[in-house]
């Protein structure tokens, strides 16, 4: 008992977990050896091995359900493993402002109770050009608070084209039906004209409202209504137009080699009155559904009582607000991680991945470094394939054994399976963490 806990490494799991714990992990590690031993005394596994086994149980008591991965996807806005990773500037503002108080609804000139969204609200006027903005939850609590506040027991207008449904069940339709809202479908699934709506317009109707149509695609012979002339109809026909953009580019994809992804100073500009998209996709910012709007538009929203149960907290806000300085700084972009990722040069990834492959040359497991697809992710450019580098992994074991062991090695690893070898994508990898990759597949080969 005393050699294990005078061990470094389990010394580091006293002070996190308590010394109680750590003994009963080794105890019942050792139990277990001994159990073995009366069966088989050929079997005294040394001391580095008990540490190993010592040290693997305590990581997984230590491990709190949520833990760090790699990504090795190439998708750089994969909702499973969290979306947009964070810039720098933005952990540090939800550190600071987390550890402490701050004056989240406190007006400090005043001395006395002050907005929650004052300063988030004049970040997000400034980066995409709205009058008025909010923020919620996330983008479908968005569109909930748009649709409960103008369209219960009224009728709101879209495109067949447009009816569809996004990842974990998000389903236009059905949030429409829950806020009370009649659905008015109009146009063919693939074509849909401004006369289309026009003709749907009655006493009831209460928003115009677009959406972007996420992973999905219809090509050939299609037809949709300008956003501009939809935003124009709405205003002759005094009811406001309301825009899922899902996404929510703020800078123009197409300095990256990407198709043009509309964005959100785009939609704003069209004059469409309620424009909803999400923080954490290509915004590169925390979870949030964020609604810029109209004044009077984003008004009606505010004083709607269900923004108290679909408001966010400080982190959020602190780490929204920091991510949307760094749009309007001149080296900002590059700082958020999803743009320095989008921005990194083909022959940097292909450096890399040679240099892992010449590592991992004389261990018994082959590795080639190769040409990868990868893919923006979150719903955007769906169709958009983002040339990258990357490593080829393949063993006797094969490549759902060895893909499962990276992923639950010490370094979480997650890679893609092709055609029954292990791809491993590095543009949505961390330089810093070529040395974990290299270790992680040396890993398979013992
Ligand atoms: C992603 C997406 C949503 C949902 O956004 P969340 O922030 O995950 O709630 C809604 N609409 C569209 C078009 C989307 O792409």
């Amino acid at each position: 008992m005393y050699r294990f806990l005078a061990q470094a490494e389990i010394t580091k799991f006293s002070h996190r977990l308590g010394t109680a714990v750590v003994k009963t992990t080794v105890d019942s590690v050792l139990r277990d050896v001994r159990a073995g031993i009366t069966r088989d005394a050929a079997a005294i596994p040394s001391f580095e091995t008990l540490l190993e086994r010592v040290t693997t149980r305590l990581t997984r008591e230590d491990d709190d359900g949520l833990v760090p991965v790699m990504n090795g996807t190439g998708i750089l806005l994969h909702t499973n493993l969290g979306r947009a990773p964070l810039a720098t500037a933005a952990v540090e503002a939800m550190c600071e402002l987390g550890t402490g108080y701050s004056n989240l609804e406190f007006d400090l000139e005043g001395g006395n109770r002050g907005s929650r969204y004052a300063r988030v609200t004049s970040l997000l006027c400034a980066t995409t050009g709205a009058p008025d903005a909010l923020v919620v939850n996330n983008c479908a609590a968005a569109m909930l608070l748009i649709l409960d506040t103008f369209a219960k027991n009224r009728e709101v207008i879209v495109s067949r084209g447009e009816l569809v449904e996004i990842g974990g069940g998000f389903r236009l339709p059905d949030v429409l039906a829950r806020s009370g809202a009649t659905l008015i479908e109009v146009g063919a699934t693939n074509r849909t004209y401004l006369h289309d709506f026009e003709r749907a317009l009655t006493a009831h109707t209460a928003l115009l409202l677009r959406s972007h149509a996420s992973n999905f695609r219809i090509e050939g012979f299609t037809a949709g209504v300008a956003s501009a002339d939809l935003a124009n109809l709405g205003h002759r026909a005094g009811v406001p137009t309301v825009e899922d953009l899902g996404s929510g580019a703020l800078v123009d994809l197409a300095q990256f080699g990407l198709p043009h992804e509309r964005t959100v100073s785009e939609a704003v500009a069209d004059g469409i009155s309620l424009v909803a998209f999400s923080g954490d996709k290509l915004l590169g910012g925390p979870q949030a559904g964020i609604i810029v709007g109209t004044a009077s538009a984003v008004a009606r929203l505010r004083a709607n009582p269900l923004l108290r149960a679909l408001r966010v907290d400080k982190g959020t806000i602190a780490g929204l607000a920091a991510t949307l300085r760094l749009y309007l700084q001149p080296d900002g972009l590059q700082q958020i991680p999803l743009y320095g990722m989008l921005g990194t040069p083909l022959d940097h990834l292909r450096a890399r991945a040679e240099a892992l492959a010449e590592t991992l040359r004389d261990h018994a497991i082959d590795v080639t470094a190769l040409p990868l697809q990868g893919y923006v992710g979150g719903g955007s450019a769906p169709d958009a394939v983002l040339a990258s580098y990357g490593l080829a992994v393949r063993s006797r074991r094969g490549a759902a054994h060895d893909a499962a062991r990276l992923r639950t090695g010490p370094r979480r690893l997650v890679a893609r399976i092709a055609d029954g070898t292990v791809l491993i994508d590095l543009r949505t990898i961390r330089p810093l963490r070529d040395g974990d990759v290299a270790s992680a597949v040396a890993a398979l080969a013992a």
